[in-house]
């Protein structure tokens, strides 16, 4: 059984923050978007028991993007690599976002912080996969027990069981690859976690950049204010549902209405070195192509509270 993580965002530093945003709004929710891989967490039913069970029960929750991560907003961006973002349906419903964010190392982004939040947090399962360019899943025939659940949930029937030649298989499911459309619900839909999704599709620097974009377009017309948490700061996300270690000591927390400033300071007050946890991986890349498409400015001025 695999340990879960220990260093996420507390239920007792958040709630705070959300009942001082309540008192002013009756319709405050905590709010996130189903994952793209195979999780408690890629339907919006178990995804809001991981959130009651781990201590979030001080609000109602709503997961954007729909029970399977279907639901979808488009949104028009002049970034330089999309035109459009997908993001959770029921973004439509706010005019505020208060992003609090967990900064982190991250393997593939090279850090988590507000641009990541918003950006990978708020695409909707589809958005997800063009984040990560991911459009061919596939079937690991030796781990699929042809259950045919994945047939059941696809929305454009691109999934059929079919025999095998593999030894000791007799059939497994097949992705028709002309017709996936790329909803990416078939991920999470999979008991077996057969289904995989080719994660490096999109090299690392242009993943930073695409969810760059992807946060442009969720806070498009928002207002929006950005809290940092460089507490517990570990070298992988809190995703990684393993126990880690901080790899420095805590720092404080950041507040900016400005999402590329704070995740800049974030990162200078913990040393980018930090996070360089591959020497290929340069984690100020979404910083700088946020600054590049107008989303922030990288220059800031701290100010102790
Ligand atoms: S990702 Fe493709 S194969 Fe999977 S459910 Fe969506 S359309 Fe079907
Ligand atoms: S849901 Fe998974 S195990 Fe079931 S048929 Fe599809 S790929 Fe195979």
């Amino acid at each position: 059984m695999r340990k879960k993580s220990n260093t996420h965002l507390k239920p007792e530093w958040i709630e705070p923050i959300y009942s001082s945003v309540a008192e002013k709004s009756k319709d405050c929710v905590l709010m996130d978007c189903t994952v793209l891989y195979n999780s408690p967490r890629a339907l919006a039913s178990s995804h809001i028991k991981v959130a009651r069970d781990n201590g979030f029960n001080f609000a109602p929750i709503v997961i954007a993007d729909g029970e399977r991560g279907r639901e979808e907003m488009m949104i028009k961006v002049d970034g330089k690599i999309f035109d459009e973002v997908r993001v959770g349906g029921a973004l439509e419903d706010y005019d505020s976002l208060l992003v609090v964010s967990h900064m982190t190392g991250h393997l593939g982004a090279g850090y988590g912080g507000a641009l990541k939040n918003v950006g990978m947090g708020l695409g909707n399962k589809a958005g997800k996969m063009e984040m990560h360019k991911a459009f061919r899943l596939k079937i690991r025939r030796r781990e699929c027990i042809a259950c045919e659940k994945c047939v059941e949930d696809c929305p454009v029937d691109a999934i059929k069981i079919k025999s095998s030649r593999i030894p000791g298989i007799s059939e497994s499911a097949n992705i028709d690859q002309d017709r996936c459309v790329g909803c990416g619900g078939c991920v999470g839909t999979c008991p077996e976690g057969a289904i995989k999704i080719p994660w490096t599709a999109a090299p690392r620097k242009e993943l930073q950049r695409r969810i760059a974009e992807y946060a442009k377009g969720a806070l498009k017309d928002k207002n929006a204010l950005f809290i940092n948490f460089l507490l517990n700061i570990t070298k992988k996300c809190d995703c990684v549902n393993e126990k880690q270690r901080p790899m420095t000591d805590d720092i404080g927390v950041l507040i900016s209405n400005d999402p590329v400033a704070v995740d800049q300071a974030s990162l200078d007050l913990i040393g980018k070195r930090t996070f360089q946890l591959r020497e290929l991986i340069d984690p100020e890349i979404q910083i700088k192509h946020g600054e590049k498409i107008g989303l922030g400015e990288r220059k800031y001025e701290l100010t102790e509270l």
